[in-house]
């Protein structure tokens, strides 16, 4: 998986980025919102995420600021101006590096191998751990055996894998996975918890797959 996602809205900059890691054996994901690179990162986890600091529907230090609180995906920042302020905020929430616009994609393709270099260490256990899901083809499963799951059931496997490790509060899980959060409550989000935990149970009992967090929500687990 050598996946970059590149979130940027300027067109001439994503097929700069493209060409340049296209050609150093790199996949690249191309989306130019927060909106677009949120459900992205739903899907599938990139090796590295290039974050545009302005995009047309907010801040990347907000997806920054997500991401960190996710864990482990490596973010190479892009800020319209070599502004101090924008490098101090980025490396202070956890950009792993920063380029300033303009610059030449050779420097940038230089920067991201470092980074990748520098974190493989971490990167090796395995993202999605003893779960697999094939979002598109409404699939799943647990220790490499199918999942016989109901669709809320699934969506919210989804999300909870997309991140292993990473905490999601019910509230965040309500918004993500019900398509109308207002006519249901935190209680349904326990309540399909519980499902999904005893038929993952019926394949593996323990440890625990889905592990809650007191005051918090729900995780994956992340180590096994
Ligand atoms: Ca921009």
């Amino acid at each position: 998986m050598h996946e970059i996602l590149v979130v940027e809205d300027e067109p001439g900059v994503v097929d700069a980025l493209r060409y340049a890691l296209k050609a150093e054996g790199f996949t690249v994901t191309a989306v130019a919102t927060l909106a677009a690179a949120r459900t992205r990162l739903t899907l599938a986890r990139p090796r590295l995420v290039v974050l545009d600091a302005g995009l047309p529907d907010g801040s990347g230090f907000d997806l920054l600021r997500e991401l960190r609180q996710g864990g482990g995906v490596p973010v190479v920042m892009l800020t319209a101006r070599a502004a101090e302020v924008d490098r101090v905020v980025g490396l202070e929430l956890g950009a792993d590096d920063y380029v300033a616009k303009p610059f030449s994609p050779r420097e940038l393709v230089a920067r991201i191998k470092a980074v990748l270099r520098r974190c493989s260490p971490t990167l090796t256990p395995a993202p999605s751990g003893p779960v697999e899901v094939d979002a598109a083809a409404f699939r799943a499963r647990f220790f490499g055996q199918p999942l016989d799951l109901t669709r809320y059931e699934f969506r919210l496997l989804v999300e909870l894998a997309a991140v292993p490790g990473r905490v999601f509060s019910r509230a965040e899980l309500l918004d993500r996975v019900w398509e109308d959060p207002g006519a249901v409550n935190d209680r349904t989000v326990d309540t399909h918890v519980k499902t999904l935990r005893a038929k993952l149970r019926a394949i593996r009992p323990e440890p625990e797959a889905i592990e809650t967090v007191r005051g918090e929500g729900y995780r994956l687990r992340e180590l096994w």
